[in-house]
């Protein structure tokens, strides 16, 4: 498989090497340059196969021949070696938890098949590759667990110190050996505009070989899909469901629509944002106009300018129409997205994380307006991770999982830092 940059300046590339660079040189995003068609019989058949035969099935046309067969069935199986249950709220919504994974959120899934990836190419490279990532949150903590540990390669995360939530800051800044945190006296966009200037830097270029471990990477960004497949797997209806996916940057429901077109059946998707409403405002009036992230209660997506929406827009190529018939996008409020994991607890006795609550609402009001459609949200992440707000919300206290009280057992080391690109170019170069 080749990937061609969407800014179309750069020459196409190899899987290999759209993970080694994470962004074309161009600055585009590297998009595949033909969508796989799964068989019929693959796609019926979901629910008797294993989620290693259907991981490696679907990842098999992406990474081409860069990974042989043994090697990619090895990555697969350890990337999704926990559970994708499929769990009944009530009769017209279920919750696909994807939390069960080491740092609790969905992204472990694409940061664990990056690492490996990028551990197998990184054998053949004579320089260690930098990884350089901001997060609002959950990104950090999924990429320092997926890469500790990984050889010739190291992490360096810029995270806006007091917004993120103490676990959250936990699972960044324990890890030690190979990762590092960078402590930003700023927002998370001071952080993401640090990196995108790093990485057009010629002496930072110079020192390091960077590269990025956001949903930009196509290594982080495909393996998405499986979770669709795996929804599926257990969906027991007739018709295909509804998905609707909390969304931030849009990786994650960009490669859920890849997923469809390769032969999924969907009957619609929904992108359920917070305040944070670029993209439904250019749903309704077609004017896409990327704004500075307002701080909400689902923090994880506090995106102004989704990055991944350029790659949907690449699949419906550019058609409002089809975009339209297939993909539906609403902002929530964060009062709404309390009174939802109010209600939700209180009906259903099912807790709701912030983002999974505010996908649960677009999908309640949607079937209002449509009550034959059944469908499911992405839960994206456990709701042990946002404590502040469900706690105060429902007076209860969420039990912390087994594996989460080892955190606290760990001491925090970050390295402050001014919210500046000169103080964070100054310690990349003097360390
Ligand atoms: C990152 C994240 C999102 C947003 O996902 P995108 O792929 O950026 O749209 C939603 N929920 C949680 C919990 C996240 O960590």
């Amino acid at each position: 498989m080749q990937y061609y940059s969407l800014q179309h300046q750069a020459p196409n590339v190899s899987f290999r090497e759209a993970v080694l660079k994470g962004q074309a040189p161009d600055k585009g995003l590297y998009f595949p340059e033909e969508l796989p068609k799964l068989s019929k019989d693959f796609v019926e058949s979901l629910s008797s196969l294993s989620k290693e035969e259907i991981g490696t099935t679907v990842m098999r046309p992406y990474v081409g021949e860069d990974i042989p067969e043994q090697d990619l069935k090895k990555i697969v199986s350890e990337t999704i070696n926990f559970d994708f249950p499929l769990v009944k709220i009530n009769d017209h919504i279920s919750s696909l938890e994807l939390f069960h994974g080491p740092t609790y959120a969905f992204k472990d899934v694409g940061a664990r098949f990056m690492s490996r990836c990028l551990g197998y190419f990184q054998k053949e490279e004579n320089k260690k590759t930098t990884i350089l990532v901001a997060t609002s949150g959950d990104t950090g903590g999924a990429v320092a667990n997926g890469f500790l540990g990984v050889d010739g390669v190291e992490v360096i995360i810029l995270y806006p110190s007091g917004k993120v939530s103490p676990i959250q800051e936990l699972q960044l800044t324990t890890c030690g050996q190979n990762i590092t945190a960078l402590e930003i006296e700023g927002s998370f966009d001071d952080c993401q505009a640090i990196v995108k200037q790093a990485f057009m830097d010629q002496d930072l270029n110079d020192a390091y070989n960077l590269t990025s471990a956001n949903s930009i990477n196509v290594g982080r960004w495909l393996p998405q899909q499986l979770y669709y497949f795996f929804g599926l797997q257990q969906w027991d209806q007739r018709q295909p469901p509804v998905i609707c996916v909390p969304s931030g940057n849009f990786g994650n429901i960009c490669a859920g629509i890849l997923a469809h077109i390769s032969g999924l059946p969907v009957e619609h998707f929904m992108a359920a944002c917070n305040a944070n409403d670029t993209v439904p405002v250019y749903m309704q009036t077609g004017n896409y106009q990327p704004k500075a992230s307002t701080p909400t209660i689902s923090n994880a997506m506090d995106v102004g300018n989704p990055s991944n929406f350029g790659r949907i827009l690449e699949i419906f190529g550019g058609k409002a129409t089809k975009l339209k018939a297939q993909l539906s996008s609403v902002s929530v409020t964060d009062v709404s997205t309390k009174s939802t994991i109010k209600q939700v607890y209180e009906t259903a006795g099912y807790l709701l994380d912030p983002h999974g609550a505010v996908a649960y609402r677009a999908l309640e009001d949607f079937q209002a307006r449509h009550p034959d459609k059944n469908g499911f949200i992405l839960e994206t992440a456990h709701p042990v991770k946002f404590p502040d707000v469900i706690e105060s919300l429902l007076g209860i206290q969420i039990p912390l999982p087994e594996n989460a009280e080892q955190l606290n057992a760990g001491n925090k080391v970050s390295i402050q830092l001014p919210a500046t690109y000169e103080a964070v170019k100054k310690w990349l170069l003097g360390r």
